[in-house]
């Protein structure tokens, strides 16, 4: 086992199912076979990211064909998986069913269930807080195995393995972690690496074969990464990941909170699969951060308006569903018209939610005065 890599990461270049199997299969032989991972009778958490009620196609949710090859190598290992998540804000049978998983639940007869009943959490290094609540269902399991998708996230960068296990929080104390955490990504970072270290899931498999880029995770475009990737380590995954979509190291929340808390997995380079070993993708649309924290805290009021992006609603493609308004942890929005959205910048706390549960695309960012004036002098 110690010679095993720390993630391993192969081609794949569809979803159709044989073609998925079959490289599942020479992923896990590289890591040691699923039942390294698994024990006969356990109960497994399969954990998708069911953001929302979103056709596969379009690349905001991990793929049935991923979900259903894991399933089935669970229960080859003789263990009782099910799938089970907590979306943001759609109901969940809406989402089980738009996504392709209560599809597959149906097929291999395994239970497909909300991840409610919130239940402290007891977190193993608590670098923000002592516990969170997460859902019963989650907690009581026997093991978990994280199954993410690939994609850009507008306030965190990316969103990969760690940041997949936030869904394990349910609904709406999501929202009231964002309000909590406030404008701190680097502290949002620290909670998502905390639930994650607490949780261990024995393994995490990532649909990276069509990902996300540009405004995720909800409302980007959707790219042919062709990947399939895994690992015992989701933090390693991620950094490796990182480095494969040449996104910049350094500025990824996840990793300075990893470097803060020495907590760098030495070999996260080191990894076995199919990829020539300089392989980068090109040009892939990664979200700018913004420079948050470059002032002291009194200045922070300044720095919100100046150093961020705000988001803007365009009443002309908003359907009025008002779901921005409901997942707004900070209270900013207000429905003036069926598709007119008020936003109160003094109360908004950037964390970008109204963006990410927008289905119409219809909220974009302005970025701050001082952000501008940076990108011209080509910071
Ligand atoms: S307006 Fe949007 S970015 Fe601002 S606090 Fe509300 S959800 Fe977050
Ligand atoms: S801006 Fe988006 S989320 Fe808000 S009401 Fe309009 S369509 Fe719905």
């Amino acid at each position: 086992m110690t010679d095993m890599p720390s993630a391993a990461l192969f081609r794949c270049g569809s979803y159709e199912r044989e073609e998925v199997e079959d490289r599942l299969d020479i992923l896990l032989e590289s890591l040691g076979g699923m039942g390294r991972f698994v024990l006969p009778g356990e109960r497994v958490l399969l954990k998708p990211n069911l953001l929302s009620a979103s056709s596969p196609e379009q690349c905001v949710t991990t793929h049935p064909e991923v979900v259903r090859a894991a399933a089935l190598r669970v229960l080859e290992a003789g263990a009782h998986p099910f799938i089970g998540d907590s979306p943001g804000l759609d109901g969940f049978s809406s989402v089980a069913a738009k996504t392709g998983m209560a599809a597959v639940a149906g097929e291999l007869g395994i239970p497909c269930a909300e991840l409610d009943d919130p239940v402290p959490l007891p977190m193993a290094e608590g670098s923000v807080f002592q516990r969170v609540e997460v859902s019963r269902k989650a907690l009581e399991a026997g093991k978990i195995i994280n199954l993410p998708k690939l994609k850009t996230h507008a306030q965190m960068m990316l969103t990969l393995g760690v940041k997949n296990l936030f869904g394990t929080v349910v609904r709406q104390r999501k929202a009231s972690w964002h309000y909590t955490v406030g404008l701190d990504r680097d502290v949002f970072a620290d909670l998502h690496l905390d639930i994650a270290r607490s949780l261990a899931p024995t393994l995490t498999i990532m649909d990276g074969i069509g990902g996300m880029e540009g405004r995720g995770p909800g409302n980007g475009r959707p790219r042919m990464f062709g990947l399939l990737a895994a690992s015992a380590d989701p933090l390693a995954l991620d950094l490796r990941l990182c480095t494969l979509l040449g996104a910049d190291l350094q500025a990824f929340p996840l990793y300075r909170s990893a470097r803060r808390r020495n907590l760098v997995p030495k070999d996260f380079g080191t990894t076995a699969g199919d990829l020539p070993p300089d392989f980068v993708f090109e040009k892939v649309d990664i979200p700018r951060l913004d420079s948050l924290h470059l002032l002291p805290a009194l200045l922070d009021g300044f720095g919100k308006r100046h150093l961020s992006s705000r988001p803007v609603q365009r009443p002309r493609d908003c359907i009025g569903c008002g779901k921005c308004v409901e997942v707004c942890p900070a209270k900013a929005m207000t429905r003036k018209t069926p598709n007119t959205i008020y936003i109160d910048y003094e109360k908004c706390i950037r964390c970008y939610c109204c963006q990410e549960v927008c289905p119409a695309d219809a909220i974009g960012f302005s970025r701050g005065f001082l952000l501008r004036v940076l990108d011209f002098l080509g910071r």
